[in-house]
């Protein structure tokens, strides 16, 4: 069995950050990544981020990734990569699948930042090949630097659609329509616009009704959503990217007992957790994705936070300078949350807080 003043579980932009915060205190930290390479999604937006200087506007995401690295191999931080943790058991021992076989860290505090996974979206032929999350189609594109599809239809208008849909017209293939249920464009109008200017049509209040072909998708139905009854319309498509939503992947949490509520803001269950980003079960911290699906940008600063708060739980930091650190994080993390999206996402999480208040 290995040791760990902390475990990180997940090498995400959350995993990554919390891991340099805490070494730079001086903690010994663990970080534990299924893939064979760390980075988790940043690695597949080769686009660059916008928002403030702050916030690292206008660098590449994947770029952003390789900094990350680049501090963590700095400070030391020690990076088990191909090594899923497949359950977290009574006091603090986590289970490791790793190349070499089954083993057992006990760490004295873990921080999970596993994610999310994308939402299905099941339809008759869904199941055929060249149906895909969009999330797989920017995997095969950026990481593996494969086209996924020459004629493509986008189902849903949130940012991950919006953004994927516009990366694959850079990458050459035909977006040859973005539907969307909604009666509106759910993400930002910035990355919508950026679509519809490459002339791709978002068609509002329409969805896959269904998908054809002969062993691969060939065609996809798009149905309008009223009773107009109106004349389905049909595409020839070889790819389907589906871009329904994401789903904290709370697994981990919910088996080491952290108490979750349902929050749709945020994405479905999440672990409640504090202004430390501490759950329910103490020394059991979260952060990014698996903490609420928000953005890469919130998901480091709450990394940060966790990654501080651990440290001075572990005696590795003073209480006014973890309390300074810890208030230029929050007021960043505000920041991020001001307008109509981040407000929504604000509030859900101080109902978060104030649940688990009452519980302790
Ligand atoms: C398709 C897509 C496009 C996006 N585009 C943008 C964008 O353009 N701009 C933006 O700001 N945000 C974007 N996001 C959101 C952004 O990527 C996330 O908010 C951010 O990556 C969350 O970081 P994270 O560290 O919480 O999770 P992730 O980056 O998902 O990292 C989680 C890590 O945990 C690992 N892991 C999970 N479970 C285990 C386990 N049991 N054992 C070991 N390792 C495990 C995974 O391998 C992964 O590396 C996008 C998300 C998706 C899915």
């Amino acid at each position: 069995m290995q040791r760990t003043e902390l475990a990180i579980i997940g090498a995400g932009c959350a995993g990554l950050t919390a891991a340099i915060e805490a070494a730079r205190a001086g903690v010994q930290a663990t970080l534990i990544d299924e893939h064979a390479r760390p980075g988790g999604q940043l690695f597949k937006q080769i686009h660059k981020f916008f928002g403030s200087h702050a916030h690292l506007a206008g660098v590449r995401g994947n770029d952003i990734a390789q900094c990350l690295l680049d501090e963590c191999r700095d400070l030391d931080v020690r990076v088990l990569l191909s090594t899923v943790a497949y359950g977290i058991f009574p006091d603090r021992l986590i289970g490791l699948g790793t190349p070499a076989g089954v083993d057992e860290l006990r760490a004295e505090r873990i921080i999970i930042a596993t994610g999310a996974s994308e939402d299905p979206l099941a339809f008759p032929g869904w199941t055929l090949p060249g149906v895909m999350g969009a999330g797989a189609a920017q995997t095969i594109m950026h990481v593996h630097r494969v086209l996924p599809g020459r004629r493509v239809l986008i189902v849903g208008a949130g940012n991950v659609g919006l953004i994927v849909g516009f990366q694959l017209r850079q990458a050459g293939a035909e977006v040859v329509a973005l539907v969307e249920a909604a009666e509106h464009v759910t993400g930002y109008m910035i990355h919508a616009a950026k679509l519809m200017r490459t002339g791709v049509p978002i068609l509002l209040r329409h969805t896959v009704a269904e998908a054809g072909g002969n062993g691969k998708v060939e065609r996809a139905v798009v149905r309008q959503l009223d009773h107009s009854g109106g004349e389905p319309l049909t595409f020839d498509v070889d790819c389907i990217c589906i871009a329904v939503g994401l789903s904290p992947l709370v697994e981990l949490a919910h088996m080491a007992e952290c108490r979750l509520a349902y929050v749709p803001e945020l994405g479905g269950h999440v672990p409640l957790h504090d202004e430390n980003m501490e759950t329910s079960v103490r020394s059991i911290y979260v952060a990014g994705d698996l903490a609420g699906v928000e953005e890469a940008n919130t998901a480091m600063d709450e990394g940060r936070l966790a990654g501080v708060a651990a440290a001075e739980s572990l005696g590795k930091l003073d209480a006014a300078p973890a309390a300074e650190r810890k208030e230029r994080i929050r007021e960043r993390l505000a920041a991020l949350r001001l307008g109509p999206f981040g407000e929504h996402r604000q509030a859900a999480k101080n109902r978060l807080m104030a649940i688990l208040r009452s519980l302790r």
